[in-house]
C-alpha cells in the first residue's frame, strides 16, 4: 500500500525527552515553555515576526478574521470576503462560520491561484477582505493582490496552509498580507499533530489575537472581549520542535521525489506553473490530465496496484454539495478540479515505488 502522504514521524527518543520535561514541569498548556520555544524557533526559521501558535489551521483562519475585524460588522449587511473556489473546504467554511459570506473569484488556469483581475470584478460595497490561498505552496501574485486591496481598502488574509518555508524574493512569503495562516495538521509538511499559526503584519493585531485565543481574557479579573479557546498545548509543541529539527532532510528527500516525477511523468500531463520568484517546499505533487476520464482511469489503475492518489481539490467549492450560498459558477476552477490528481509524495517513498507509480501513469496516458 502506497498512501498519498505519510505523517512525518521524527526521532521517538527526542520526543520522549521532551515529554519527560513536560512531566517534570507539570505545565501542560497556556503558553508553556515549549510553545514559547517553538514560537521563537519558527519565527527564526521562517524569517517572520508576530507569529502566534494556535490549536489548528481552521481556528488560525477564524482568529485572523476576528483580529482584523473582518467578521464583526456594524453595518446591517453581511460582510463579504473574496476567496478562491480551488482550495480545501476550511478556507471558505471558516468565513461562513464567522458570519462572513465567501464570494469566489476564479483561478488562473496555469498557476491555479486566485486571479487578481477576477478579484476586482467580485468586489461589492460589502467586501471587507481578500482570502487568497498559496495553493500547493505556489505563491500567489501577491503584489497584484496588494494593489487591489489598497485600491479598495480591503484586508488580506492569506491561507498559507501549504506554504510552510516558501520564500518569495528572498523573504518569507508569510510577510505578505495583513495576516497569513498556517496549518500544522499531521498531513502537512511541517506538523504538530494538530496545530496552526497566524503570522501578523502588525504587533497590535498579534497582541489582540493572543487574548482572543484565550477566551478574550485580559487579566486575572478581566475579560476584554468575546474570545475562544484556540491555544496550542505543550505536547503539540514538543512534536513541532522534533519535526522542525528534521525539516531540512525531510524537504530534501521530498525534492528528490519531486525530481523523479519531473523526469518520468509523461510530457502530456499539465503541471502547476510555479511562481518564478519563489521556491518550492515540495509539499504536494499535483498533476492535471487531459480529461476527467483520463484522471479517473489513472486513479483506478493506481488503486488496483495499491497506490492512493487523491482528487485534491475536487469538487471546486462552487459546485460542492455543501452550498456556500454564492450562486456562482467558476469555470476554470471546475475544469482543473475535474482533471487533477495529487500523487504520493513523502520522504520515505522509495525509488522502486516511484517508478511503479510513474510507469502506471504512463501506461494509462498512452492507452
Ligand atoms: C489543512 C488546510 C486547512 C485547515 O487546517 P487544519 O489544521 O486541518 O484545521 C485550511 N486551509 C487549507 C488550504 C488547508 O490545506
Amino acid at each position: 500500500m502506497i498512501p498519498v502522504t505519510k505523517p512525518y514521524l521524527p526521532s521517538q527518543q527526542k520526543l520522549k525527552d521532551y515529554i519527560d520535561s513536560i512531566y517534570e514541569r507539570q505545565w501542560l498548556t497556556n503558553n508553556g515553555v515549549l510553545v514559547q520555544e517553538l514560537t521563537q524557533r519558527l519565527e527564526a526559521y521562517l524569517g517572520v515576526e508576530n507569529l502566534l501558535l494556535v490549536s489548528n489551521g481552521t481556528l488560525a483562519l477564524q482568529v485572523a478574521y476576528r483580529s482584523l475585524d473582518i467578521a464583526e460588522s456594524n453595518r446591517a449587511a453581511t460582510p463579504e470576503a473574496i476567496t478562491t473556489p480551488f482550495t480545501f473546504i476550511a478556507t471558505a467554511s471558516s468565513l461562513k462560520w464567522e458570519g462572513v459570506q465567501p464570494i469566489f473569484a476564479d483561478i488562473d488556469s496555469n498557476t491555479w491561484c486566485i486571479d487578481p483581475e477576477k478579484i476586482e470584478a467580485a468586489i461589492t460595497p460589502n467586501s471587507r477582505a481578500i482570502v487568497p490561498v498559496h495553493v500547493f505552496g505556489n505563491a500567489c501574485d501577491v503584489e497584484a493582490i496588494d494593489r487591489v486591496a489598497a485600491r479598495h481598502k480591503l484586508k488580506i488574509v492569506y491561507d498559507a496552509s501549504h506554504a510552510f518555508g516558501v520564500r518569495f524574493r528572498n523573504q518569507s512569503l508569510l510577510n505578505y498580507g495583513d495576516a497569513s495562516t498556517l496549518s500544522f495538521h499531521a498531513t502537512k509538511l511541517f506538523h504538530t499533530i494538530e496545530g496552526g499559526a497566524i503570522v501578523f503584519k502588525r504587533k497590535e493585531d498579534h497582541q489582540r489575537a493572543t487574548k482572543l485565543i484565550n477566551f478574550g481574557i485580559t487579566g486575572p479579573d478581566s475579560i476584554g472581549e468575546l474570545g475562544i479557546n484556540a491555544k496550542m498545548n505543550e505536547f503539540q509543541a514538543a512534536m513541532g520542535l522534533c519535526v522542525l529539527d528534521e525539516i531540512e532532510s525531510n524537504v530534501t528527500a521530498r525534492s528528490l521525489v519531486s525530481r523523479h516525477y519531473d523526469k518520468h511523468l509523461p510530457l502530456c500531463v499539465e503541471r502547476q506553473q510555479w511562481n518564478m520568484e519563489a521556491n518550492s517546499n515540495h509539499a504536494y505533487l499535483p498533476v492535471v490530465f487531459e480529461s476527467q476520464a483520463q484522471a479517473l482511469a489513472v486513479l483506478h489503475r493506481l488503486s488496483e496496484a495499491g497506490v492512493t492518489a487523491r482528487r485534491y481539490f475536487y469538487p471546486s467549492l462552487d459546485q460542492a454539495e455543501l452550498e456556500m450560498g454564492t450562486g456562482q459558477t467558476m469555470p476554470v476552477s471546475r475544469d482543473i478540479a475535474s482533471r487533477i490528481l495529487c500523487l504520493p509524495i513523502y520522504a520515505a517513498l522509495k525509488p522502486a515505488e516511484l517508478s511503479l507509480i510513474t510507469d502506471l501513469v504512463k501506461e494509462v496516458v498512452a492507452s
